[in-house]
């Protein structure tokens, strides 16, 4: 029985191109079938086209033949009102309200569009009892018809609240008339920060649905083009769907900008992350075709994907809890989570603050403007715990004293917004020089905090060293550590990628000594963890086994910190191994000869087990 179940997504296109002939079909099935899928999404509706709904019928049928699972869905992207097709009005006409500017997204103000959609989800609903809406489920449109309706709403209340009325009325009432024993999935996409902005409501829509699904795929995360996306942003998002939302299912990516390590990458991070069930996306030329060689990594990675998500089952995972609420609204630290999660932070999301106050807690500045945020802090300081804190929230609560205070930055301390680069650091009295300068944003002054790691800086027109990281300790045992680090701001985003990770998250470049100062705080909070250099995971779970997965193109050494690495430890994945310092010659960065660890390959994953 195997724990990782792969599904097909066939979008609408790709049905009326291969399903119309006996031919075309049987080629489907063999496809899907060769790489062990067992389901498939057979699209009903993309944009302006329109699968046939006999066309629908026999490539169900046929995949049914086959014993493979069949669903539906939908795509509500690139759709435009017929109506107005050799009008001027056909891109769009500020004057007399076209279709929507951003050409890609659908104006749900205007009636074409729910009529439209209605009709697609009939027709899918009455041949399929499943049905997954992609995601695109969204709008930036502002015509005169929106910018009417919103009245005095902002534009991402307004667009949540008209995209909920589209979920219960014209998706899944229209399906269930159809169909009343349908199962509805609304799958998220990947760009979690920007979620509300463009009217996903993570608090309200998955109650009017099945289930949900989630995206994964990160790509590149070089190249602009979809977002400058981290690896570790699949494992988040399937963590934080997942503790948010009763009803999370599974997972999906994609192939676009991915060569054979990246493709795969995304499948570990999703199963990582908690997921079991992943659809890929899609059945096409690139993927099944030209590009066939990251199907075959993938076919030679699962058997590994198959065995970490089995050793992993009943295992939840442990490390920092972070809170990011419902439909936030961060400023400084979109995505923030994405780049500590590359600097090896083993981060438990959830929505909401916890009862009981967790050994350790990451607050970014999606919980800045909570009223209850230095309650909870000082709960958990008082308990003996440790709680990270982003410079953004410390610049964001310059006002309150009792943060202040925890933080160790009381009286005339600060977290003030500036803009520098450096390449100097300071860790311990000593210097290191990073690769190429790295910019920051917050200057920090701290009161009575230590000051553990520091970079080279100009402040109030003096060079200085800022802090990067500084802790401060409580009589309770406790502590707060403030980390000097940046996220996606609103102005960062472009008009071209308003969505993905807009920028670079740079902490990633932070030289392995100041990480190091990082992941050693982590590892006091938490009893364990890994001395690495950035872009590696760290993932502990509660049964005592933890995953690290090398993203960098270089071999790593993880030197354990604390009880990271017991004698009984084994490594259960087959690429990576558990062996001594000195074994390893081409390690970028490790202790000293004599210490034990775990070698990792580049783009490796391991999986130790402690027990
Ligand atoms: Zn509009």
């Amino acid at each position: 029985m195997s724990t990782v179940k792969l599904s097909v997504y066939i979008t609408a296109q790709g049905v009326i191109r291969n399903g119309a002939t006996p031919e075309g079909r049987k080629r489907l099935v063999d496809d899907i079938r060769g790489i062990g899928a067992k389901k498939v999404f057979i699209e009903v509706w993309r944009g302006a086209t329109q699968t046939p709904s006999e066309t629908l019928r026999v490539v169900r049928d046929a995949f049914v033949a086959a014993g493979i699972e069949v669903a539906t869905g939908l795509m509500p992207v690139r759709g435009r009102d017929v109506a107005l097709e050799g009008t001027a009005q056909w891109d769009s006409d500020a004057a007399l309200g076209g279709n929507s500017r951003w050409g890609a997204d659908i104006c749900y103000s205007r009636p074409w569009s729910r009529e439209a959609l209605a009709k697609a989800i009939t027709a899918g609903a009455e041949l399929f009892d499943e049905f997954i809406i992609d995601d695109a489920l969204c709008t930036q449109c502002t015509c005169p018809r929106c910018r009417a309706a919103r009245g005095e709403r902002s534009w991402g209340q307004f667009r949540r609240d008209v995209l909920v009325d589209v979920c219960r009325e014209t998706i899944v009432a229209t399906a269930r008339k159809a169909n009343p024993k349908i199962k509805m999935i609304l799958k998220y996409p990947q760009w979690y920060d920007r979620l509300p902005v463009f009217g996903y409501d993570t608090a309200r829509q998955p109650t009017e649905f099945n289930a949900t699904w989630i995206g994964t795929e990160t790509r590149d995360p070089f190249t602009p083009d979809f977002g400058y996306v981290p690896q570790y942003e699949a494992c988040f998002n399937v963590r934080w769907h997942k503790a948010a939302e009763p009803n999370l299912e599974g997972a999906w990516f994609d192939y676009i900008e991915c060569d054979p390590m990246i493709y795969v990458e995304q499948a570990y991070q999703s199963v990582l992350g908690g997921a079991r069930n992943l659809t890929l996306f899609c059945y096409s030329e690139p993927l099944f075709g030209t590009n066939d060689y990251l199907l075959a990594a993938l076919k030679a990675h699962m058997p590994r994907l198959e065995a970490l998500a089995a050793r992993l089952d009943g295992q939840e995972p442990i490390g920092l809890v972070t809170v990011r609420p419902h439909n936030p609204a961060p400023q400084e630290d979109g995505y923030i989570f994405d780049g500590l999660g590359m600097l090896g932070f083993p981060l438990v999301p959830r929505a909401d603050w916890p009862k009981t106050p967790p050994k350790a807690l990451l607050v970014t500045d999606h919980v800045a403007a909570d009223p209850n945020l230095a309650a909870q802090v000082a709960k958990v300081v008082n308990a003996g715990g440790t709680v990270f804190m982003t410079a953004a929230v410390l610049a964001q609560n310059d006002d309150n004293a009792a943060l202040k205070g925890l933080a160790g930055f009381q009286d005339d301390g600060w977290s003030q917004p500036n803009s520098w680069e450096s390449a100097r650091f300071c860790v311990g009295g000593n210097d290191i020089v990073a690769a190429a300068p790295i910019p920051f944003r917050f200057d920090l002054r701290p009161s009575t905090a230590k000051v553990l790691a520091a970079v080279g800086g100009v402040a109030h027109h003096r060079t200085e060293w800022v802090p990067v990281v500084t802790r401060q300790e409580h009589s309770s045992g406790g502590a707060v550590v403030v980390l000097n680090v940046f996220g996606a701001a609103p102005r960062d985003f472009r008009m071209d990628e308003n969505l993905n990770v807009p920028l670079p998250l740079r902490m990633q470049e932070y030289p392995a000594e100041v990480v190091n100062v990082m992941q050693e705080e982590i590892a006091r909070a938490t009893g364990r963890g890994f001395r690495t250099p950035a872009r590696v995971g760290y993932y502990p779970f509660s049964g005592g086994d933890c995953a690290l997965e090398n993203f960098t193109d270089r071999t790593v050494f993880a030197v354990p910190i604390g009880d990271a690495l017991p004698a009984g430890a084994k490594e259960l994945l087959g690429m990576s191994r558990i062996t001594d310092r000195a074994d390893v010659e081409s390690a970028e960065h490790g202790g000293p000869a004599g210490v034990r660890g775990v070698r990792l390959p580049p783009h490796t994953v391991a999986l130790i087990s402690t027990r």
